[in-house]
């Protein structure tokens, strides 16, 4: 069980399971050679890939952060990456009920990332699994993924996510909102063009001075506390944390790039604890640079 304390909020790390990824697609232009050293292939050139959705306790709300492959892939979509299906499971082993969820967010909308947003109804429509929260999701996702290129179109599921916009029950964010005191969306171009990660300050008590500051029109100030990202598909593991080590997958692997070094700029000198979505192993990790200029991931 991956479980630590952040200023003030709890965090802990519950996984769907894992599934089996075409390595080369993982790896983009990164060659064997390269990536098979940190990760090992089988004779099919699978890598195995995890799904890591972020619990957050902040003493007021429970949050979750991403939601995992879920249970509604079609068949053909099942054979190339089965349906672990375990996040309800593992919550329910860590005593966590669907009622209890305040706020789901989802980082964007692939299927892996939004998979148990949603369950079949008795009715057979698609409802909520998480009944009381407030759904979050990029309002730039959204709109694309009415429309996706053919490249990606297979990548999402529209009862994942259309029958909250339809209800109301998810709400749509620009980029740079703050959900509740302490936790936020950044917008990081590069897999897709809106995906968001989740900045999470550890604390729902800005600075003392930051009301000040609010009232002249400032961000509230979380400097003071220990800060964690949920990266998201920008790094989906330790494996991806140099500059140039993007995903086949990635829309735009140029801006991957862009955004990888605007996050370091902030996160190396201020230690934000990195989360990896698709790490099966280091569901968390301190990123530093070390004498050589290389980025190194150091365990918590
Ligand atoms: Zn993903």
């Amino acid at each position: 069980m991956h479980r630590l304390q952040l200023g003030d909020f709890e965090l802990s790390v519950y996984s769907d399971g894992t599934y089996p990824l075409d390595g080369g697609a993982f790896f983009g232009v990164v060659p064997k050679v390269m990536w098979s050293r940190k990760l090992v292939a089988d004779e099919k050139n699978y890598v195995t890939a995890g799904l890591n959705s972020l619990l957050i306790r902040t003493g007021k709300q429970t949050v979750l952060v991403e939601t995992g492959m879920g249970n509604k892939l079609s068949s053909r979509m099942a054979k190339f990456y089965g349906q672990p299906a375990q996040l309800l499971d593992s919550l329910a082993a860590g005593g966590v009920a669907p009622e209890d969820i305040d706020i789901v967010i989802n980082s964007h909308l692939h299927f892996d990332h939004c998979g148990w947003n949603t369950v079949r109804g008795q009715n057979g429509k698609f409802v909520a699994t998480f009944p009381r929260a407030k759904y979050y999701a990029p309002e730039g996702e959204w709109q694309y993924a009415r429309h996706p290129s053919e490249r990606d179109s297979i990548s999402y599921i529209s009862e994942n996510y259309d029958p909250l916009v339809e209800s109301g029950q998810m709400t749509l964010l620009k980029g740079g909102e703050e959900i509740v005191p302490g936790i936020s969306v950044r917008t990081f171009p590069g897999h897709t063009a809106h995906m968001q990660a989740i900045v999470i300050r550890g604390s729902q008590n800005p600075h003392p001075l930051a009301e000040d500051a609010r009232r002249v029109g400032h961000p509230p100030d979380f400097s003071h506390v220990p800060t964690a990202c949920y990266i998201s598909d920008l790094m989906p593991t330790t494996a991806h944390i140099d500059i140039t080590w993007g995903m086949g997958f990635d829309l735009y692997p140029l801006q991957t790039i862009e955004s990888k070094k605007q996050y370091y700029a902030e996160a190396v000198p201020e230690r934000w604890l990195t989360v990896f979505t698709h790490d099966p192993k280091t569901p968390w990790a301190y990123v530093e640079k070390d004498e050589l200029g290389k980025m190194v991931a150091k365990g918590v």
